[in-house]
């Protein structure tokens, strides 16, 4: 019988590998510890909506990593995906319409005329520019440039982040942002369109993946946590599950791929002394946490036909108003209507219920001054906070290759996939491009085995 890889974690980093892996006849066996699929994709039905651990969305639409891994497999007709590209911002002035393209920066009319000039001299050049000299500028910060700018422009960019990294432009790299611009870049064969599951729910995906792993003979196991990998020689050997606590069973294998956050996974799933602490120590230090606030709200009217709104201006704390029901109606019952609002905040935020509650008064009163409607449409709000949004900040430095690698040089058999792995891009996207970069190596192992 073929050995089994075992896959732990079944978010969209353990999913995409497990399925490039299926794909190439290998048998999979994925271990989750929580009794859903999707890691941080997960969604839940509340009232019945279809809620989302937080706003999710696919960035580059067809073009995403997410999509090439089901369009490499052939099974892109069972995502339908809905295209979110009516966005706009929100400033003192009124609405003003999201540029689509390098194009529609002319008629921004959120900025003067000259800042627009300004800004077109200024990204341009960045979105022609290639992935490879992007990398030079991994180290600097996305500042170097916005620092230099006028206010008005300033905030534009504080919204792109929004919108593309869930972050403020303090803590985007150079680097990072200029990717982003060359894949949004349809002259390059990019897009700047995103993406939404259309019968709702982002764990959509997820479910897919794993529906496709138990075709191909696999299996997708959730409440089993893996307390060990078990390393002789040098090489792997299995893995310990632990359910039940004292309750272990050692499960053989010589392939093991690690789907979540390396920084927590190296410190918890191996005896003392088998990794190297220095290496461990390097990517302990990728441990910044990026964390949000944010609160869905279920209105029984319309209060926009947009799919997203970005408050402009250093007054707002709502960073970012999306409309889901105008991405999909299949998340709401008819007649009603869900929109989730957020901003970003610091980690320590998330740990404080008081501080919480006074953010979400502040986003409701905010949005009630956009929307005078908002107040009385209002059916119930539910508000959460996320400490680990990505594993990894966009931060200086903290880009692309200065990730986790997908291999610990001398370890035979352990892999590592996900968004805190070696891949461009951010949240989602990131945890598929890793599995894109990841498998190839994990076949040229099996091949030599
Ligand atoms: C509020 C919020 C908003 C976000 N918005 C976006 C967005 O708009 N767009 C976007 O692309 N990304 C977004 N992200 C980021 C995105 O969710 C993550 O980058 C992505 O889901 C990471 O996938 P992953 O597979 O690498 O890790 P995870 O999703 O964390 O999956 C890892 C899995 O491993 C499991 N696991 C951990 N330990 C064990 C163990 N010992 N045994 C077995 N299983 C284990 C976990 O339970 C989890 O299911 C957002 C995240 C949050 C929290």
């Amino acid at each position: 019988m073929k050995n089994e890889i075992i896959i732990i974690g079944a978010g969209v980093g353990g999913l995409t590998a497990g399925a490039l892996l299926a794909n190439e006849g290998n048998l999979i066996r994925v271990v989750e510890k929580s009794p859903y699929l999707g890691g941080r994709t997960a969604s839940m039905i509340y009232k019945n909506h279809i809620l989302d651990n937080g706003f999710h969305i696919m960035p580059f639409y067809k073009k995403s990593a997410i999509f090439s891994v089901f369009k490499k497999i052939g099974i892109t007709s069972r995502l339908k995906l809905a295209k979110v590209d009516s966005i706009a911002f929100h400033s003192d002035s009124g609405f003003h319409k999201y540029p689509k393209g390098m194009g529609d920066l002319l008629q921004l009319s959120l900025i003067p005329f000259k800042s627009r000039i300004r800004l077109l001299k200024l990204l341009l050049p960045m979105a022609f520019t290639s992935i490879e000299k992007t990398e030079e500028w991994d180290e600097k910060s996305l500042t170097e440039i916005t620092n230099k700018l006028d206010a008005d422009t300033k905030a534009f960019f504080e919204a792109v982040c929004m919108l593309a990294f869930a972050d403020t432009a303090e803590h985007i790299s150079l680097g990072e942002f200029a990717r982003t611009i060359i894949r949004a870049n349809p002259f390059k064969g990019g897009t700047s369109e995103f993406a939404y599951p259309d019968d709702g729910g982002y764990d959509s995906i997820s479910k897919v993946l794993s529906e496709y792993i138990i075709e191909k003979h696999g299996k997708v196991e959730t409440k089993q946590k893996v307390k060990k990998i078990v390393i002789e020689n040098s090489k792997v050997i299995g893995i310990i599950l632990e359910n039940i606590p004292g309750k272990e069973e050692f499960i053989s294998t010589n392939c093991v791929v690690v789907s979540y956050p390396a920084y927590m996974a190296l410190n918890q799933l191996f005896d003392d002394g088998v990794i190297d602490r220095n290496f461990i120590e390097k990517i302990n230090r990728l441990d910044k946490k990026t964390a949000v606030v944010e609160v869905h709200f279920a209105l029984d009217s319309k209060i926009d036909n947009r799919q997203v709104v970005f408050p402009v201006g250093d007054h707002y704390t709502t960073k970012g108003i999306f409309f889901i029901s105008n991405i999909t109606s299949s998340v709401s019952p008819p007649g009603e209507h869900l929109i989730i609002a957020g901003t970003p905040v610091d980690p320590s935020v998330a740990d404080d219920p008081k501080k919480i509650k006074e953010i979400v008064q502040k986003m409701k009163h905010e949005i009630s001054s956009i929307y005078p409607e908002f107040t009385e449409s209002l059916l119930w709000e539910r508000p959460m906070a996320w400490k680990l949004v990505e594993s990894v900040v966009k931060e200086p430095g903290m880009v692309w290759k200065s990730k986790m690698p997908h291999q610990i040089p001398g370890i035979e058999g352990l892999f590592f996939v996900g968004d805190s792995t070696v891949s461009y891009g951010i949240g989602t996207d990131s945890a598929a491009h890793s599995s894109i970069l990841c498998h190839p190596l994990i076949e040229k192992f099996l091949e030599q085995k």
